[in-house]
C-alpha cells in the first residue's frame, strides 16, 4: 500500500469530522502535519483513511461564561499572547512557521519520539487543570487532560477548555539555544484559591502531573537525542524551584 492508496476526508465541519472518524479504525487524524506528515512519507505510519482537520471549523479559541475553549485545530500561534503558563510554553515551540501550521490538537496527542520530547503545551494544560472533549470508540468524552494522556488511542480531539479563573502561573524550562531544538524539561505550574498544580514535560512520553514537594517521585526520566535522564533527573529540582519562584 502506498501513499496513493490512502482515502483522505476533508471535512467542513466539526459534525462532518465526528462522522468520518467513526471508531477510529484505520484513520490517521492529521493537524497541521508538522510530525505526522513525515512519518507518512516515510511510511512509519501507514493508514487506510487519514482525517484532514484544516477544514473542520475546529481552530477558534473562545472565552464564553468563565470558560477559555481551544478547538483542536487551533494553531500553537493562536496562543502565544493567550493565558500563562501557556503562552510562554507555547511562544517556547520551534519556530513561527511551525507554531503558525501546527495546531494544539497534535500537541495534546503528540508524544516523545526516540530524538526528543513533544507536547509543550501538555505540562502548562495539566498546570491550568484543562479537560480534553473527544469522540471515538465508545462515544465523546470530556475528561481531564492527564487522564485523557494515559490512554488517548484511538480517539479524536475536538477541543480542550479550562477555567478562565484567575490564578497565579509559573513556568521555567530547559531548552536548547537554537530555535529547532526541543525542550529538553519544562515545568509549569498554576496556583488558585490554594490548589497548586504542578506539572512536567520530559519525562517520559507525554506530560505529568508532579508532586512538587517530592518532583522526582514516581518518575522515570527518558534518555533521548538532547539529553540524557540523568541530566533529567539533576534538573528536574532547579526547574520546579524556578517555576515556583516565578508565580505571579
Ligand atoms: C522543526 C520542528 C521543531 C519542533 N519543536 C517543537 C517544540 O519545541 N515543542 C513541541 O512540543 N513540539 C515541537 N515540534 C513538534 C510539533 O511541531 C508540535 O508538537 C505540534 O504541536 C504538533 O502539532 P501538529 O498539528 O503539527 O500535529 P500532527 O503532525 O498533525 O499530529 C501529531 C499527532 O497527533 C495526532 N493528531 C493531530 N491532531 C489530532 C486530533 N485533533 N485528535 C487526535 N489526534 C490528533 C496525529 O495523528 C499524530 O499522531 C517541532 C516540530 C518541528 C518539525
Amino acid at each position: 500500500m502506498t501513499l496513493a492508496d490512502v482515502e483522505v476526508l476533508t471535512p467542513a465541519s466539526a459534525d462532518e469530522a465526528i462522522a468520518a472518524f467513526g471508531d477510529g479504525a484505520g484513520m490517521t487524524v492529521i493537524g497541521g502535519g508538522t510530525i505526522v506528515m513525515p512519518d507518512l512519507t516515510a511510511g512509519r505510519v501507514r493508514p487506510t483513511r487519514a482525517l484532514l482537520l484544516a477544514q473542520a471549523g475546529l481552530d477558534g479559541v473562545t472565552r464564553d461564561g468563565g470558560t477559555v475553549t481551544i478547538g483542536a485545530a487551533a494553531p500553537l500561534s493562536a496562543l502565544e499572547d493567550g493565558d500563562e503558563p501557556l503562552a510562554t510554553a507555547a511562544r517556547h515551540c520551534a519556530d513561527p512557521e511551525i507554531r503558525g501550521q501546527a495546531t494544539v490538537g497534535g500537541n495534546v496527542c503528540s508524544v516523545a519520539s526516540p530524538d526528543a520530547p513533544r507536547g509543550d503545551l501538555q505540562a502548562p494544560l495539566i498546570a491550568l487543570g484543562a479537560s480534553v472533549r473527544s469522540v471515538g470508540a465508545g462515544g465523546e468524552r470530556t475528561q481531564p487532560i492527564e487522564d485523557f494522556l494515559a490512554d488517548s488511542a484511538g480517539r479524536l480531539v475536538l477541543e480542550i477548555s479550562y477555567d478562565e479563573a484567575k490564578r497565579k502561573t509559573g513556568y521555567s524550562a530547559s531548552t536548547r539555544p537554537h530555535t529547532h531544538h526541543y525542550t529538553i524539561l519544562a515545568v509549569a505550574a498554576a496556583e488558585r484559591d490554594d490548589e497548586l498544580r504542578v506539572a512536567a514535560t520530559g519525562l517520559g512520553p507525554y506530560a505529568v502531573k508532579i508532586d512538587p514537594e517530592n518532583p522526582l517521585a514516581g518518575v522515570e526520566p527518558p534518555d533521548d537525542a538532547v539529553a540524557s535522564g540523568w541530566y533529567r533527573t539533576q534538573v528536574l529540582p532547579k526547574l520546579v524551584e524556578r517555576a515556583l519562584a516565578d508565580l505571579s
